[in-house]
This record gives C-alpha cells, sequence and structure tokens, in this order.
C-alpha cells in the first residue's frame, strides 16, 4: 500500500504539473531517438582512432560519474542560487512521488517524474557539448572531441535508461536484470526520505560515493 501522502502529492503532481496533452511514451521516444541518433552521428565521425585518443572515453566516464555525483549531492538536494528548478524538479518534486516504500511508477504519463524533460535535455546538449566540443578540437583532435561528446551521451541515456528500470513496476523484465536489481537498492535507500540528502548520490554506478565515503547498502 502507498502512502496517503505520496498517493496525495502524486495527484496534486499529475494536475498541477503534467500538460494535458503529455505522452509518457512520446517523451521516451524522444529520450532515446534523439539521444541515441546524436550518440551515432558522433561515433561516424570517428576516423582511424590512436591508442592514446582512446584515453578519452574512461577520463570522461569518470567526469561524467562525478559530475552526476556532485550535482546530485550539491544543486538537486540544496537550494542554490540560479539552480532552483533542478532542486524543485529533485527534492521537492522526485522525492515526494517516489519513496523507498513506493517506488514503481503508477502509468505511462509518470514519465514525467523521472526522464529530463525534452527542453532541459536540448539546453544540456547544447551547452555543454557544443562548447566542450570546440575546446577538444581545439586543443586535443577532433577525435579526442568527438569520442567525450558521445562518451557523454552515452553515459546520459544509461543514467536514463537505469533511472527509469529503477521506477518502473515491481517484477518488471529490466529491474530484474542481475546488475540493475543490485543498482536498484542502491537508489531505493536514497528515496528514503530520511537519509536522502547523505547518501547514495550516484544514481548510476557509486564510484563517487565509493570515493567520497557516502556508500550505503
Ligand atoms: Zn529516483
Ligand atoms: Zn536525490
Amino acid at each position: 500500500m502507498i502512502d496517503s501522502r505520496v498517493r496525495e502529492f502524486r495527484d496534486e503532481y499529475r494536475r498541477v504539473h503534467i500538460p494535458r496533452g503529455y505522452r509518457g511514451w512520446l517523451h521516451l521516444v524522444f529520450t532515446f531517438g534523439v539521444g541515441g541518433t546524436a550518440f551515432a552521428c558522433c561515433l561516424l565521425q570517428l576516423e582511424a582512432i590512436r591508442p592514446l585518443e582512446w584515453l578519452t572515453i574512461p577520463i570522461t566516464f569518470l567526469y561524467a560519474n562525478l559530475a552526476e555525483y556532485w550535482g546530485h549531492r550539491g544543486p538537486m538536494h540544496h537550494l542554490t542560487r540560479g539552480l532552483r528548478l533542478v532542486y524543485e524538479r529533485h527534492t521537492r518534486q522526485h522525492h515526494r512521488f517516489f519513496t523507498d516504500d513506493a517506488m514503481p511508477l503508477d502509468e505511462w504519463r509518470d514519465l514525467r517524474a523521472v526522464l529530463f524533460p525534452p527542453l532541459l535535455m536540448t539546453f544540456f546538449i547544447t551547452a555543454f557539448a557544443l562548447p566542450a566540443w570546440l575546446l577538444l578540437a581545439a586543443i586535443a583532435t577532433p577525435n579526442v572531441a568527438w569520442l567525450f561528446v558521445a562518451t557523454s551521451l552515452g553515459y546520459f541515456l544509461n543514467y536514463e535508461f537505469l533511472h527509469l528500470a529503477y521506477h518502473l513496476p515491481e517484477g518488471h523484465v529490466i529491474s530484474r536484470l542481475p546488475l540493475v536489481g543490485r543498482l536498484k537498492r542502491l537508489h531505493q535507500t536514497h528515496h528514503d526520505q530520511r537519509v536522502m540528502a547523505s547518501c547514495n548520490f550516484n544514481i548510476t554506478y557509486p564510484v563517487g560515493d565509493v570515493l567520497f565515503g557516502t556508500l550505503r547498502k
């Protein structure tokens, strides 16, 4: 049974924050369709990668993991000047819509409370990927620039896939996959409102949590 406060918040969220014309499946297609196409386009630009250029992948992975960690530990859980929307969407909405006792979504429209909004996704891709590409192409090589953008996009898509898996209905085939099940338990602990601002800030792989001592099993 879902707690009555969660039930009430879900009803209010659906009334106030989900536009009438919103379609969950369309949001899903946009995220993975546009993101996946951009990812494939980056891969198509790669040419005769030299051994040292491959290092871009693990370095970008670590960078993305720490950005996920500090973004979540910082502005997503602490009201920060200029980033109020991020705090509102995460702490005030996502954490009230889903708690450790109420992890699964009820209907496809609830994807609005899980996935990045398309506008924010487009903004992040343009505002961060483009300058990074220009900088890396200038100071390193075009291959390094494309590998950086491709790895970042791949990381983002993996983040969206895993976070969605954690909030799918109980027993769903995706959330039953071995690694997904273990990672889900970490995220479920993070959804306990008493500890949400102190542990398990990585939503994908707990590298940052291990490094900074905030992993809680
Ligand atoms: Zn969540
Ligand atoms: Zn959180």
